[in-house]
């Protein structure tokens, strides 16, 4: 068995491997795409320290990190249970979807998030091409230009707000006939010059010269009518989704689907850590995930030299 057992290999994972390994204890880590969402960055200008990388060359970097300690990496395993310790200080078990099942001592989940997609012609073939996910990672590339937001809610505003101070100009698209987020944000955003609001506004596509984004496409639902913006830029904010279909009773989740966790990364289960994406942890980041995964680890051990020998 494990002392420490890491389900998911992004920024948190492997900041938790690190840090549990340099404990000297057992480790393991299990992750379905070691190197987690960073693989589908392209440019990451805001880990600190590092001036600029790219993702493929920032998540190959995580796991040479990991490798150099005495870690045993199961990639391409997907979890699909965990069973709580059934005495306290017992062993956890989790099941794998090939039907393995590793045991641990403790285990930390990092299983991150993935950002939900609006799905019309474009997206996919624009992503990292000008359709973005992320406003704190890849608004300062679209410093002067046109953008689009899609989403109303909190992060959609609260993005429109944050890219209106960068870009030239912003048009923000809602599908519901109002803008869902805070009264304040929404009162704020209509304070800027730069912005253009349309609600009733159903995307229909992403255009683009085949190279980069060109504009977007949206039906108004009231009048039926088509019309096409042209932009530079294009940022979905339609959600967050956290990976935790898996856990969905066993752990205590939040309303949005994320482990809630206390300050040392705790979760309803003794034994059992979550840090990252995962998490109800504000502000989805790399450093952010990279902290909270290296906090996880010594709370795991914390917790680890508090058990009784077995
Ligand atoms: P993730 O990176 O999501 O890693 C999750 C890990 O868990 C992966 O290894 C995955 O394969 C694995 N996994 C999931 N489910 C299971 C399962 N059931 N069993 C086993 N393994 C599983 N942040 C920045 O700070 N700067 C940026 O410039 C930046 N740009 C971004 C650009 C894009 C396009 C995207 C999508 C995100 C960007 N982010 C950026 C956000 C950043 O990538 C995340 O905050 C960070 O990767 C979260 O780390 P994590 O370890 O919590 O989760």
């Amino acid at each position: 068995a494990f002392d420490v057992l890491i389900v998911g290999g992004g920024p948190a994972g492997a900041a938790a491997a690190v840090y549990a390994a340099r404990k000297g204890i057992r480790v393991g880590v299990a992750a379905e795409r070691f190197g987690g969402q960073t693989n589908d960055t392209m440019a990451i200008e805001n880990y600190i320290s590092v001036l600029e990388t790219d993702g493929p060359k920032f998540a190959l970097a995580l796991e040479a990190q990991v490798r150099h300690y005495d870690v045993d990496i199961m990639n391409l395993q997907r979890a699909d249970r965990i069973v709580p310790a059934a005495t306290p200080g017992g062993l956890v078990a989790v099941h794998m979807e090939n039907g393995g099942v590793l045991h641990a001592r403790s285990v930390i989940v990092s299983t991150g998030a993935r950002w939900r997609n609006v799905n019309v012609p474009g997206e996919a073939e624009y992503k990292n091409k000008g359709v973005a996910y992320c406003p704190h990672c890849d608004g300062p590339l679209f410093k002067g230009k046109r953008v689009a937001v899609i989403g109303g809610g909190n992060s959609g505003i609260e993005a429109a707000i944050d890219l209106a101070g960068l870009v030239q100009h912003v048009t923000v698209i809602e599908f519901a006939d109002t803008l869902k987020a805070d009264a304040v944000l929404v009162s704020k955003l209509k304070s800027l010059h730069n912005v253009t609001i349309h609600v009733n506004a159903q995307t229909t596509e992403i255009t683009g010269d085949g190279q980069k984004v060109n504009g977007i496409g949206y039906k108004d639902r009231v009048s039926n009518a088509i019309h096409h913006v042209a932009l530079e830029g294009v940022f979905v904010q339609i959600g967050l989704v956290p990976n935790t279909e898996f856990l969905k009773g066993t752990l205590e989740l939040s309303k949005f689907g994320e482990i809630v966790v206390d300050a040392k990364c705790h979760t309803s289960v003794p034994g059992v850590f979550a840090a990252g994406d995962v998490t109800t942890v504000p502000y989805k980041q790399i450093v952010i995930a990279a902290g909270e995964g290296s906090k996880a680890a010594l709370s795991a051990f914390d917790y680890l030299i508090r058990q009784p020998l077995a």
